[in-house]
């Protein structure tokens, strides 16, 4: 392997941005695009929008976690709240109906978790649309439901919003960088 080795090394150039060997006729750097041979404007208008991108790529990811993590959570609290209900009203005749209600819930918020890395925004309003029409059945159903838990019920309501606003941060940083 050492006749590998250039009889005449050049000492090797290398990328000022992120430090990749370059060669000497390069104008723009092949790994990153940092403009090389650029002026210094140039040079520091490239490492300026790269910033901008960092952080909007960071703010993308925190923004995908929470909106993803809502409904995950929202899940739990289903599987959390079927089992409070089932050790409250072990007696009651719709006790079964009510735990599988909120089995199904749980269910149906765990698949639109594992969607909503691909389509976030979409699974949000789908979840809080899919919450409020089951609230809206349960009240017609028999109407002192919809105060039972209702501080419980606006918290779950309030914290989808806060996932749907991070899902439409996350549209937004994906049109703007062409994420698909
Ligand atoms: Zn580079």
């Amino acid at each position: 392997m050492e006749n590998q080795i250039p009889a005449a090394v050049v000492p090797a150039e290398r990328c000022t941005y992120c430090n990749t060997e370059i060669k000497a006729e390069d104008t723009f750097c092949t790994q990153c695009g940092y403009p090389v041979k650029g002026t210094e404007t140039e040079q520091n208008h490239f490492i300026s929008e790269r910033e901008i991108q960092e952080i909007d790529l960071f703010t993308y990811n925190k923004s995908l976690r929470q909106a993803t993590n809502t409904l995950y959570y929202l899940s739990g609290i289903f599987v959390f709240a079927a089992l409070i209900y089932f050790g409250l009203h072990k007696d009651d005749p719709d006790v079964v109906a009510v735990v599988i209600t909120n089995i199904i819930m749980a269910a149906i918020f765990l698949v639109l978790g594992s969607y909503s890395k691909r389509k976030p925004l979409a699974c949000l309003v789908s979840g809080l649309s899919l919450y409020v029409i089951v609230q809206v059945l349960n009240a017609v159903v028999s109407p002192t439901s919809l105060l039972q838990g209702i501080l419980v019920k606006i918290i779950i309501i309030g914290y989808m919003i806060r996932g749907i606003k991070s899902a439409m941060d996350v549209e937004k940083i994906r049109k703007e960088n062409n994420i698909a």
